[in-house]
């Protein structure tokens, strides 16, 4: 086998890749470098599957997880898909959650890649077993409260007569105890622990999908812990803590202390164009779901596209994606930036303007809010040509023109709804943030019924909030300035709950069960 000290990537080799425990962040840079030169993945259930997108457009992805009602792949199968996909010369990522090695059969493909002589690289993983009790404060090793830990199996059912675990030695072979895949035999495991003789009030706790933002973790005794996180309705991945180092909880929880934490928000977003909105409310802890999945496809150029850049005196780009997309129409008939002319450039929202000035354009007007800017608009107000999405914001161009200026459109890209990405119930959302006209006109069609009764609905601006309006979309709030940071400020008002006194339990927001140790 081969280090993984390799930052090339060679074709016909299997890279075992750990994922990290959720927390796309906790991927290392040897697991991206893997992923984003794929042919093949091959991967199971992740906490979060976001670094997907990390492969190549055209990268084959294979999912040989559990699914609900159907059974995994058999492990014979996939050691089967590893190794004749390599053999056609293919680069594969065999993606694993946490650590490959840690219950990951990791170990099983590498011997399997062995004996067909395939080349396979090992590249280790943030294993859950320690990532998630980090994340719920709580350190595996700490010289007030323990000096070992052991990660074990909880798959195995401790009520079984042929156990093939020694669980008095598990019970007193170190101070704590991490166990995997236990969550159904918990119950089992804590009386077996106590029958071992671990006192009943040894600290304990359960945490489910740690360091992903829906991370909950109930803590207690092993005499209670089992009643505690049947009430709060716990479900796998969740991995069990035993020992003093619970205790630290109290003072050490950080991640589910931040002020979005346990929040669900809805932000319809736009494939390719990474979201800045949904990137600071992971930040701030919430969880976000991307949908409905919009596609920003280019149109076809018009014939006389170069007509009437060169007749406007200003162009107006009313989207981030427009500038890019209209160079892409340029380059069809062989043209490039320079053949936009000498009009004077302006820019609707700050992202738009920046999109501009990283290709080397001067903005010649950009106003810090999108409100005024049709008000604030340079006179004397001429020949204005607005570039952007089609449909995209009307108000723009009616608001110009009510100031005398002689307004067209040059439409250059088009928002369809990718019907394949499945629809969670919007009802299981605490906010849904909108960041544009077409957005809100594209959730209306995903949802017809719209928002639900207590759910935030945040605007980036007063355009789309003006087109909310008219289509009877309620709108709670919406951005001084036009920008994420100001969106995702308003759902820490509204939403975010003062960082809780010792930063220990808070029930209030998903960290069901108390402080009981
Ligand atoms: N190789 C993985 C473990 C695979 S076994 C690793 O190193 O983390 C799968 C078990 O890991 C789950 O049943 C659960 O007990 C635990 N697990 C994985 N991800 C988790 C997460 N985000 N939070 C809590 N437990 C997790």
């Amino acid at each position: 086998m081969t280090s993984p000290g390799h930052s090339t990537t060679t074709p016909g080799t299997v890279y075992l890749v750990g994922a990290g425990p959720g927390d796309p962040g906790l991927l290392t840079r040897h697991g991206a470098d893997a992923l984003s030169r794929a042919d093949v993945v091959v991967y199971d259930r992740l906490a979060d599957d976001s670094m997907l997108s990390l492969a190549p457009a055209d990268a084959e992805l294979i999912y040989v997880g559990k699914q609900a009602a159907v059974h995994a792949v058999p492990q014979a199968r996939i050691n089967e898909l590893l190794s004749s996909h390599a053999e056609q010369g293919k680069c594969v990522v065999r993606l694993k959650g946490g650590d490959p090695f840690v219950f990951g059969r990791g170990g099983e493909e590498a011997t399997h890649l062995r004996e067909r002589g395939v080349p396979c690289i090992v590249v280790p993983g943030v294993s859950s077993s320690v990532a998630a009790p980090a994340y719920a404060g709580i350190p595996v090793t700490d010289r007030r409260y323990a000096s070992s830990f052991a990660v074990i199996t909880g798959h195995e059912d401790p009520t079984r007569r042929q156990s093939r675990i020694d669980w008095h030695g598990v019970a007193h072979g170190a101070d704590t105890l991490v166990f995997l895949m236990g969550l159904t035999n918990l119950e089992s495991i804590c009386e077996r622990l106590v029958a071992e003789g671990r006192a009943a009030e040894t600290p304990a706790a359960v945490i489910e999908r740690g360091t992903t933002p829906g991370q909950r973790v109930v803590t207690g005794t092993l005499a209670d812990l089992a009643a505690r996180v049947t009430a709060a309705g716990m479900h796998p991945p969740a991995l069990i803590v035993v020992g003093d180092v619970v205790r630290l909880r109290e003072q050490l929880a950080w991640h589910d202390s931040e002020p979005l934490a346990g929040r669900r928000i809805l932000v319809p977003r736009v494939r390719r164009r990474p979201s800045e909105i949904v990137r600071l409310l992971k930040a701030a802890g919430a969880e976000t779901a991307e949908v409905p999945v919009l596609l920003s496809e280019t149109l076809p150029a018009p014939i006389d596209l170069i007509e009437r850049l060169h007749a406007a005196e200003w162009l107006v780009f009313t989207s981030p994606g427009a500038l890019e997309a209209l160079l892409e129409q340029l380059a069809e008939s062989g043209r490039d930036v320079r053949s936009i002319g000498g009009a004077r450039l302006a820019a609707v929202g700050p992202a738009s303007a920046g999109h501009l000035r990283r290709c080397g354009l001067r903005v010649d007007y950009a106003p810090e809010t999108a409100a005024g800017f049709a008000g604030g608009f340079p006179a004397p107000i001429a020949t204005v040509l607005l570039i952007g999405e089609e449909g995209g914001d009307p108000h723009a161009l009616r608001d110009l023109a009510a100031r005398g200026a002689r307004c067209s459109e040059l439409p250059v890209t088009r928002l369809t709804t990718d019907d394949r990405a499945p629809l969670p119930p919007l009802a299981q959302f605490d906010g849904i943030a909108l960041a544009s006209s077409n957005t809100a006109r594209r959730l209306l069609e995903a949802y017809p019924d719209g928002p639900v009764d207590g759910q935030v609905v945040v605007s980036i601006g007063p355009m789309t909030s003006q087109t909310a309006d008219e289509l009877g979309l309620r709108i709670d709030a919406e951005a001084q300035t036009a920008s994420p940071g100001a969106v995702v400020r308003l759902f820490v008002e509204r939403l975010g709950a003062p960082p809780p006194a010792g930063l220990g339990e808070n029930p209030s927001r998903g960290s069901a069960g108390g402080t009981t140790v």
